[in-house]
């Protein structure tokens, strides 16, 4: 018997909805499954869109990614508040990127200097210029670039937003927790599942840690900054996101394990590194502090395309967004939509196969002569 759904996506995160909606506008009937979407990194994740202050050495094709997608957000967000009526936090009023001391400085500039080399829109300021942009910021700062195409987006809005396009798209929601893909009625499935993608797949997605802070700074317009700072703060690296409702997001550690501890001493290494840039936050109130783990891969880029699971079908895989997930949501969901609904894949996928880590068959996972 054929099956009635065209496409069930396992995992309602930002990944999975977006690509859902984006496969139901194509005509497909679409399922998603999950007993608690919204529930995996999104729910804590801070929301920056940003292409050029995370383009780190290396990373090239990853960085192509990255402002391709970010250039979508416009229209996706736009979009999406028309579809649903949701506001969901989208800012464009850029970012800045400042450095505490000498040595915060040095390291800076390096990056800047190969961003430059990139072609990516930053101009570096010194310290009057930015307290010009930004008055809140420590008389201390030695010095900054400003980052106009780096925005910012509330990721609890945008779930809660995909969540009504979804319903208003007649997407399916299944509550359930998928664990055997053959047990899925469709005739193709997506893994969009985050964290969980590693054990329906055998691909090597790792938890890798992030903790983050919510402080108040009371009611609306009372954050004294509008830009999304990032900063070295003696060679501690924080960032704060403020939000037009009081809300300023302080993140985050970067930790290789899996657990949802908050500890006291990266409440204290954030504070105090947020408090070293922009003083006015020992001010705010503490109203949360949370962890979650990023879905990463061994070289820190997403898996997206076909893959063969051992001795099952073959599925899309559209997981291992690690830092990015929110930034790479529109990129990732038309292009995922696009092999779904039957398209050739588009060139830009190529370095991001999940094929680059599929374990020949016939040899041991862990043995590579
Ligand atoms: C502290 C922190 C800060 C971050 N800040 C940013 C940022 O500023 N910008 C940015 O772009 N990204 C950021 N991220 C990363 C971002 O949150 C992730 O990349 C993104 O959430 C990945 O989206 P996803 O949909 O793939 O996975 P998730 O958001 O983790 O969602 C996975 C979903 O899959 C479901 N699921 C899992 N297993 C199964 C299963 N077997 N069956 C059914 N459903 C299943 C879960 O219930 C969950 O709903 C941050 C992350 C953290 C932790």
């Amino acid at each position: 018997m054929t099956s009635q759904v065209d496409v069930a996506v396992i995992g309602g995160g930002p990944i999975g909805m977006s690509i859902a909606w984006r496969c139901a506008q194509r005509g497909l009937r679409t399922a998603l499954h999950d007993p608690a979407p919204g529930s995996g990194a999104s729910s804590v994740a801070a929301g920056m869109l940003s292409p050029v202050a995370e383009a780190y050495f290396g990373e090239v094709e990853l960085t192509r990614l990255l402002v391709d997608s970010a250039e979508r957000w416009p229209a996706f967000a736009a979009e999406l508040t028309a579809v649903t009526g949701h506001e969901i936090g989208y800012r464009t009023d850029g970012t800045l990127v400042v450095a505490l001391t000498g040595d915060d400085l040095r390291e800076a500039q390096r990056l800047w200097t190969y961003q430059q080399g990139l072609d990516l829109p930053i101009s570096v300021l010194r310290p009057t210029r930015l307290r010009d942009r930004e008055p809140a910021l420590s008389p201390r700062v030695r010095g900054g670039a400003f980052m106009p195409d780096d925005h910012q987006v509330d990721p609890r809005r945008l779930v809660a937003a995909l969540r009504t396009a979804l319903d208003r798209a007649g997407v399916s929601m299944v509550p359930h927790q998928v664990t055997d893909l053959s047990t899925v009625d469709a005739r193709q499935v997506v893994v969009a599942a985050g964290r969980g993608s590693a054990a329906l797949t055998g691909l090597p997605v790792r938890p890798v840690k992030g903790q983050i802070l919510r402080l108040r700074a009371g009611g609306a317009g009372a954050v004294g900054f509008r830009h999304v700072i990032r900063g070295y703060a003696d060679s501690r690296h924080v960032y704060l996101v403020p939000r037009a409702d009081g809300e300023v997001v302080v993140g985050a550690t970067i930790e290789e394990r899996g657990d949802t501890t908050v500890t006291a001493g990266a409440v204290l290494e954030l504070l105090r590194a947020a408090a070293d840039l922009v003083p006015e936050t020992v001010e705010y109130e503490l109203v949360q502090a949370q962890a979650s783990a990023r879905p990463g891969t061994p070289d820190n880029a997403p898996l997206l395309g076909w893959h063969q699971p051992a001795g099952g079908q073959p599925v899309l895989v559209a997981t291992g967004h690690h830092r990015h997930g929110i930034v790479l949501a529109p990129a990732t969901a038309d292009l995922i939509a696009d092999l779904a609904a039957g398209a050739t894949a588009d060139p830009v996928l190529a370095p991001f196969s999940p094929q680059r880590f599929a374990v020949p068959v016939g040899r041991p996972a862990g043995e590579d002569r």
